[in-house]
């Protein structure tokens, strides 16, 4: 597991939380979370340890910063 995500790389392999909703990805079905994150929402969880992130939304995108895990920032969600 890396300590720290690229800001708005791909992630090697699927991050083990939703970013959405932070349930675990493998635990329940989030495709509505993905097609939000796909569309207009950012993350407000960290997909690597699912705590909640302080997100902000400004008109080009999102910065969302995870207090373990550094800020993402990006239009789309973690994919
Ligand atoms: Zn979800
Ligand atoms: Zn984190």
């Amino acid at each position: 597991m890396s300590a720290v995500l690229e800001p708005t790389g791909q992630t090697d392999g699927v991050p083990p939380y939703c970013a959405w909703c932070g349930g675990a990805r493998a635990d329940g079905d989030h495709a509505a979370c993905e097609r939000r994150l796909a569309t207009v929402d950012p993350p407000r969880h960290c997909p690597v340890c699912a705590r909640r992130m302080v997100v902000q939304v400004d008109p080009v995108g999102w910065t969302a910063r995870c207090s373990r895990h550094g800020e993402s920032a990006g239009a789309n969600g973690f994919g």
